[in-house]
């Protein structure tokens, strides 16, 4: 399997990195004298770092609330309000936190350009033109957006990605003083969404030596930052975070990911929490790095919810399994070609009942 990957062409990394983006932004700015656009998640409308944005007099600043995972809907109406604010383009867009700000400001950056409704692109390479100038910052670590080729979204019938070459980020910002003040239980979720990347893409069928590589680095760090009281952690995860991000670039995630997206989708569960919940029914599948999860969940004081899909109705449950196998690539690389005689709707029904 080749892959050609296209990877994010700039990243600035380092304590205090973020106060370098005004002379990042300079020469999209005078390029068209364009204006940019802010995408931040709204956790920080009263707090650090919103008031070291370098927002301009043209400028927007757009707050993102993520108390939901960004839907294709939410995507429309803010490149409807980008688009009615002005007669021609913003220079860049710039998203601000979690993996939700990421997505969205990957999002909006591509269906500038490409036209109708953000749900027609969900797949993979449906985009037509180039995305406006896009740059990405985490406040968390973990999804590895930062780097990937896929924006989530939840649509009316699915939660999938706008995977292409157009959706990578054009620069990052890669400072670990974000991440200072995030919840540490969320800190844990997004954390384990990188540690469950690089054991999905390790275990799988389509690894290489690309991507192990990246993997096991960023597996290391990551026992680094939850089993041992290592020094820096923030800087490590967020290593971790971008390794983790280029192994599945090359290769894809697994069982995990495919549960986890039919339980967000159904509960609306967000991603580093739907995959804690999955990833803890999977020792059949991935006994040492289950038990190596379980030390972290104690390490970390983390109680799972439980008995989620309890009171899930029939028609619930076939939902979120059809959701489940809709990923069929994430299936092939988990299990095999055969993937679909070994994971039928029946056991992917008897694993979502154990959560
Ligand atoms: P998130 O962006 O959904 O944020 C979770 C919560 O943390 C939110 O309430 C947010 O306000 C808060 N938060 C973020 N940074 C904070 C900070 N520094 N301090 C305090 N609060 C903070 O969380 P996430 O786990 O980073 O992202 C999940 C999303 O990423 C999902 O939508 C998932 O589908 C997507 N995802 C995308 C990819 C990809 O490659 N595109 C990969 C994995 C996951
Ligand atoms: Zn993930």
């Amino acid at each position: 399997m080749f892959r050609n990957i296209k990877t994010v062409p700039h990243v600035l990394f380092g304590r205090g990195s973020f106060d370098r983006l005004n002379e990042i932004l300079a020469p999209k700015r005078s390029e068209s004298a364009a204006f940019m656009v802010f995408l931040v998640d709204r956790v920080f409308e009263n707090r650090p770092p919103a008031d070291r944005i370098p927002v301009e007099e043209d400028d927007r600043l757009l707050w993102i609330d993520t108390t939901e995972e960004p839907k294709t809907g939410d995507i429309d109406q803010l490149v409807a309000r980008i688009r009615s604010s002005a007669d021609r383009l913003p220079g860049g867009i710039i998203g601000i936190g979690g993996g939700s700000t990421l997505d969205t400001a990957k999002a909006v950056s591509l269906l500038l350009t490409n036209p109708g409704p953000a749900a027609d692109y969900q797949g993979w390479d449906l985009i037509h033109y180039q995305a406006v100038y896009h740059v990405g910052i985490p406040t968390l670590s973990g999804t590895g957006t930062e780097v990937s080729r896929t924006a989530v979204l939840t649509g009316p019938d699915k939660k999938l990605g706008i995977n292409s070459d157009c959706t990578v980020f054009d620069q990052v910002v890669l400072d670990p003083e974000l991440l200072q003040g995030a919840p540490p239980d969320q800190r844990f979720y997004t954390g384990m969404d990188c540690y469950i990347h690089c054991v999905e893409s390790l275990k799988g069928t389509f690894i290489n030596a690309f991507s192990r590589a990246y993997a096991e680095k960023a597996l290391d760090l990551c026992r680094e930052v939850f089993l041992e009281d290592s020094p820096d952690p923030d800087d490590k995860l967020m290593m971790a975070s971008y390794f983790g991000g280029l192994s599945i670039a090359y290769s894809q995630v697994g069982i995990c990911h495919a549960l986890s997206y039919g339980l967000s989708f159904v509960l609306g569960l967000h991603h580093g929490l739907a995959n804690c919940v999955a990833f803890d029914c999977l020792e059949e599948y991935y006994p040492q790095e289950v038990e190596a999860f379980r030390r972290m969940l104690d390490k970390h004081d983390i109680r799972l919810p439980r008995r989620l899909t309890a009171d899930l109705g029939a028609e619930q449950l076939t939902r979120m399994t059809d959701v489940a196998l809709i990923l069929e690539p994430l299936w092939e690389n988990a299990l095999g070609k055969d993937w679909k005689q070994i994971m039928t709707p029946e056991k992917i029904r008897q694993l979502y009942q154990r959560m």
